[in-house]
């Protein structure tokens, strides 16, 4: 079966953007892949976390997780700093990696701009950990929004930098990024992604708000000053009335060019109120799933054990041949 990689941060909560992006493909996945999802909490801290409300999300994260369908028997489900070969690989391909292609990450000049007080070795280094993350498990896919694509771009190339030098010891991986919802713009700035860390809380919906605040902050969406108010998909012309046409289609699971006939005389507000309804009456069953399983914490750091324990079985050998490969001496 080929082995398949992905993860989010506990950096908040996870938005329909996280679900649309990548969550929802996991479980799709999962059917006939050997898979391993993980809550990435050594990347969340590349920003500045609270540390009780780190820890809350990472069990939040893993509670959600299995709300939207990931299995623990089928896949491995871990927190990615029970395992300490991702630091520890990460170091090795830090050597393998040039200062000047992180330079060219967008998501490093993004969140700098944003952290101006806190632009930190590991923010910059992320790409380099992720390609860990991924590499340890000899991953072939790994499903991910389109925000992540240079990112894994760049873990091929130091794959194949490493291969070349050592001869073949990583996969190298394929992205697998969706051809609808792989980048869901912000409510009230739909020229950029939509994002849990975001400062505007009005720019995101969470999976687990409450379907009152969903409705509000769709129906506040940004749109556009066309006074026609006409309905169609074009993402630079109309921005905002595409990122709704987006959402309904990824919560409805029709087409977009399905959905467009469907407005041709109706207002924003129609489309709103259709997108609110969808996402709310997706997200319901998820929500109540969530509620049971968030209560039982035992439960919770059970399966992180198991997962854990499941990864590290892959991880250390990998780590071992990396090891060996660049000449370390095995510890006697
Ligand atoms: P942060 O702002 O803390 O980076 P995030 O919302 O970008 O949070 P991540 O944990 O970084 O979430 O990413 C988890 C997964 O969700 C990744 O596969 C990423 O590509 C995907 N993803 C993130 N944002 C979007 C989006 N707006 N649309 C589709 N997929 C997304
Ligand atoms: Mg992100």
């Amino acid at each position: 079966k080929p082995i398949v990689l992905s993860g989010a941060q506990p950096s908040g909560g996870l938005t329909i953007g996280n679900y649309f992006g990548a969550i929802r493909n996991w479980i799709t996945l999962q059917q006939d892949h050997e898979c391993l999802f993980m809550l990435v909490d050594l990347h969340a801290i590349t920003v500045r976390q609270e540390p009780a409300l780190l820890r809350e999300r990472t069990f939040d994260g893993m509670a959600l997780y299995l709300a939207c369908g990931l299995d623990p028997q089928q896949s491995s489900v871990f927190v990615q700093s029970h395992v300490p070969e991702h630091a520890q690989l990460a170091w090795i391909l830090n050597c393998y990696t040039q200062m000047g292609e992180l330079n060219r990450m967008t998501q490093f000049k993004d969140k700098s701009q944003k952290n101006v007080n806190n632009i930190n070795v590991g923010l910059f280094g992320y790409p380099v950990l992720m390609a860990a993350d991924v590499l340890l498990y000899q991953a072939n896919k790994v499903p991910v929004g389109n925000d992540q694509k240079q990112h894994l771009e760049l873990t091929r190339d130091i794959a194949t930098r490493f291969n070349n030098l050592h001869g073949d010891t990583f996969v190298v991986p394929d992205p697998f990024i969706p051809e609808v919802g792989a980048r869901i713009m912000s409510l009230q700035e739909p020229e950029k992604k939509m994002s849990k860390s975001d400062d505007n809380p009005n720019n995101f919906v969470l999976m687990l708000e409450e379907p009152k605040k969903i409705e509000k902050k769709i129906k506040r969406a940004m749109t556009d000053s066309d006074e026609q108010a006409r309905i169609y998909f074009d993402q630079q012309e109309k921005a905002g009335v595409s990122n709704l046409l987006t959402l309904l289609s990824c919560a409805t699971g029709e087409s977009v060019e399905s959905l467009v006939p469907q407005y041709e005389d109706k207002m924003y507000g129609h489309l709103k109120k259709d997108v609110a309804d969808a996402v709310v009456s997706m997200l319901t069953p998820i929500q109540q799933r969530y509620k049971e399983l968030r209560e039982d914490e035992t439960a919770l750091t059970q399966i992180m054990a198991v997962g854990a324990e499941k990864a590290s079985a892959i991880a250390s050998e990998t780590l071992k041949t990396v090891y060996e490969r660049v000449g370390l001496v095995a510890r006697p």
